[in-house]
């Protein structure tokens, strides 16, 4: 029966890759769900510190967040505590439009996009990387071992109850490589649930590790000169039968022609949306080499740096191989908004599509000691270092104003130089620690 105590989160994730939103009581569920909440068109300006960066906007303006029922979770905290209901949901202008720095809006066009292009549709999985801190963080030296899985074994069971309660399906769960790093990663889905799932998964980790006094974080890289926490999304593509068309038995990469052209689109846009993709200043402590994540806009095949890794199949069955085949986006992380991250990778890939782009060079070595001229031999350069540069080329890149907006990328970019404002002066370590506070 719906009550007038509970509460229910309308929630957004937003350009800090927050998840921000007003609470309603749920007896007015029929009524939210016509007019949402009230927004304000400047919190899309709150950067991850708290800091409100330049907003076009100012102190003017109203919008409406309307929660969807299709992405409706309960996320049980304490034991015994009432359980905590969100719905994520679209912003909207007050005659119904979707607001243009809407980041689920802006990924649901991205798709609408690829669909109106290619009539295709993706697959999508999300895979995190976290570590935690409090209580028995993972153990040094256990690095994928069972007794590493073990120290987080507790956490890991309630995760995975976690999703399976709210319906993300859990596919593993172990002890990564880095000091108290964990990975989970689920079942692919839709692009739009997956990302919805992304959110929330995100959420359901913290809170498991919560309940047992732990904390988890999800920040790029925690210590400069450790590993880092990468996100990595696995995307392929089904025709508008459904059937997957990411495959092709006869190719030389396996990659059927029009995913080629996807992967393409997306090595030849990466400078330009990796600021979506990285969007923190320490992300690009984690983006070099030799750190397993993505120093260069390459294809590789089978290889853990590429940027866009084509993934390997463990089934011997055509039908399941062709399933399963997959591309992974290996140069995001958990400070971005995993709408926004999806959206820049399913415009890049569709624009590889309608420019009929050629297949990347597949790269099988280690580029990090190879000459430029010789990566400019095969189309291929080191990405942005830091975040500045990552903006100057998402700045210079005609395409973002034509899939994102003109509004949308002034907002972007004044919100991430406002994020850059408060680190000016911070080491490296000293960043870290402001990010690890955040996320
Ligand atoms: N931790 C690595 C990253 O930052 C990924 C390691 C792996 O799972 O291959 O992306
Ligand atoms: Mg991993």
């Amino acid at each position: 029966m719906a009550s007038s105590e509970q509460i229910i989160m309308a929630c957004c994730a937003d350009i800090a890759g927050q998840v921000r939103g007003k609470g309603f009581p749920e007896i007015d569920l029929p009524l939210r769900l016509q007019r949402g909440v009230g927004w304000t068109p400047t919190n899309v300006q709150i950067t991850c510190f708290d800091v409100i960066a330049d907003s076009p906007f100012g102190a003017l303006g109203d919008l409406a967040l309307v929660p969807d029922p299709t992405a409706t979770w309960v996320i049980h905290d304490q034991i015994g505590d009432p359980v905590e209901h969100v719905m994520l949901g679209d912003i909207r202008t007050l005659a119904g439009e979707p607001w243009e720095c809407c980041t689920r809006s802006i990924l649901k066009s991205a798709l609408q996009r690829l669909q109106d292009v290619a009539q295709l549709t993706t697959t999508v999985a999300f895979e995190h990387e976290f570590q935690v801190s409090g209580g028995t963080a993972g153990d040094s030296g256990s690095s994928y071992s069972l007794a590493g899985a073990r120290s987080g074994a507790a956490m890991g069971r309630r995760i995975f109850q976690l999703m399976a309660r709210n319906g993300l399906r859990p596919d593993t769960f172990m002890k990564e490589f880095g000091a108290d790093q964990f990975e989970v990663t689920m079942k692919p889905a839709d692009g739009l649930a997956a990302a919805d799932r992304a959110v929330i998964l995100r959420e359901l980790v913290r809170v498991a590790a919560r309940e047992r006094d732990q904390r988890a974080s999800f920040t790029p890289i925690r210590d400069p000169a450790g590993v880092g926490n990468g996100v990595h999304v696995h995307v392929s593509l089904n025709d508008a039968d459904g059937q997957p068309v990411t495959h092709d038995p006869d190719s030389a990469t396996g990659l059927s022609d029009v995913a080629a052209s996807f992967a393409a689109g997306i090595t030849t846009f990466l400078p330009g949306i990796l600021a979506l993709l990285a969007p923190s200043a320490i992300s690009y402590l984690r983006l070099t080499p030799h750190r397993w994540s993505a120093a260069f806009n390459n294809l590789g095949l089978r290889d853990r740096e590429a940027s866009v890794r084509i993934c390997p199949v463990t089934s011997l069955d055509p039908l399941a191989i062709a399933r399963q085949f997959n591309l992974e986006v290996r140069a995001c992380d958990a400070a971005a908004s995993p709408y926004l991250q999806l959206a820049a990778i399913i415009h890049a890939g569709t624009e590889g599509i309608a420019r009929n782009l050629p297949a990347p060079t597949v790269t099988e070595s280690d580029l990090s000691t190879m000459d430029t001229w010789e990566l400019t031999e095969m189309g291929i350069t080191r990405l942005p270092t830091s975040l500045e540069a990552a903006l100057e080329a998402f700045a210079a890149e005609d395409c973002i104003r034509e899939w994102f907006g003109q509004t949308f990328r002034d907002v972007y970019l004044a919100h991430k130089r406002g994020e850059l404002a408060v680190l000016e002066g911070l080491t490296p370590e000293e960043m870290c620690a402001r990010y690890l506070a955040v996320y």
